[in-house]
């Protein structure tokens, strides 16, 4: 369940997926609940080419009992930002999730509700007899029917100055609902939207560069894009908890369509329909 959260004593916002695992330390610092999986991408991405396009990782700490990550504040120093966080790739589940699901195919009445809740005409008539339907179907129809499936990436919410949040992106699907939302969100400056496409463009060229990329796989991470009223804009890369290395024999292109056993993410297909689209908010 997405939760939002507004210090209300600094400028710090978190989008949070789960609530309580990401905050603010009191150094300025931000701790996010120990994955272990993410500890290891972070390592390995402080020596990688994409460094430059994901927070500073300081190691970890316990507090009170409970391990975190340390990581870089991405929003220090600016004045009212405006975030916006993109959840990358053609898929938002690893492969395992789906033979786990299908040796487990029980009925689930929590994941109907949060169906019902964003779309009452989701549900089949049989599933809407059984209130409940199977976590396999979930994970299909929320990247089928957001723009995960079809762009590569879909928009999982957007805090605007004034810590307003807006976050209900599920029927943000078609090309042109996502140009506006960009230009919603940037307030159409077009200075904003110029320095998002070439922050996009380098990550891609250093994407091709980065042996990181090339033998990992990056499913449920996103692009943080932002911004503030002094002009500052920047995109990094956040959320390495379901990225994982794939085996020495399997190669990813990250920009071919997936295939159950081909273990690609579709990450370029995103982001090349990502630069499309603010190229697109920039004519407009
Ligand atoms: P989920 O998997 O459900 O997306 P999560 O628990 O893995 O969530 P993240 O996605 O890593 O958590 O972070 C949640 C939010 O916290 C982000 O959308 C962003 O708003 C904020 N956040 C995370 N890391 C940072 C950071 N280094 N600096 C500033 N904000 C951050
Ligand atoms: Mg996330
Ligand atoms: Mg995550």
């Amino acid at each position: 369940m997405m939760q939002w959260s507004k210090r209300t004593q600094s400028s710090w916002i978190q989008l949070a997926g789960h609530q309580g695992n990401v905050r603010l330390s009191e150094g300025g610092e931000v701790l996010k609940r120990f994955c272990e999986v993410e500890d290891i991408c972070l390592q390995a991405l402080m020596s990688d080419a994409l460094c430059q396009f994901v927070p500073h990782y300081f190691g970890h700490i316990s507090q009170d009992g409970e391990k975190y990550i340390r990581l870089e504040d991405l929003l220090s120093g600016l004045k009212n930002p405006v975030i916006m966080d993109c959840k990358m790739g053609v898929r938002t589940y690893q492969e395992a999730e789906i033979i786990k699901a299908r040796i487990n195919p029980s009925v689930r009445t929590d994941m109907y509700q949060k169906m019902v809740k964003v779309d009452p005409a989701a549900p089949t008539d049989e599933e809407h007899e059984q209130k409940g339907i199977t976590k396999l179907r979930y994970l299909q129809w929320r990247d089928n029917s957001s723009s995960t499936s079809s762009l590569g990436f879909r928009i999982e919410g957007i805090v605007v100055g004034n810590g307003k949040v807006l976050r209900d992106f599920y029927k943000t699907c078609t090309e042109a609902q996502v140009t506006e939302t960009l230009l919603s969100f940037t307030r159409r400056q077009i200075h904003i939207l110029e320095a998002y496409e070439s922050r996009l463009q380098a990550l891609y060229e250093t994407l091709k560069q980065s042996s990181f990329f090339n033998k990992h796989e990056i499913i449920g991470s996103s692009l943080l894009f932002v911004h503030d009223r002094n002009n500052k804009a920047n995109i990094w890369m956040i959320d390495f908890g379901k990225t994982i290395p794939v085996p020495e024999d399997v190669q990813l292109s990250h920009d071919v369509p997936w295939v159950e056993g081909n273990r690609e993410d579709g990450y370029l297909i995103g982001l090349t329909s990502l630069i499309s689209l603010v190229r697109e908010a920039i004519k407009q």
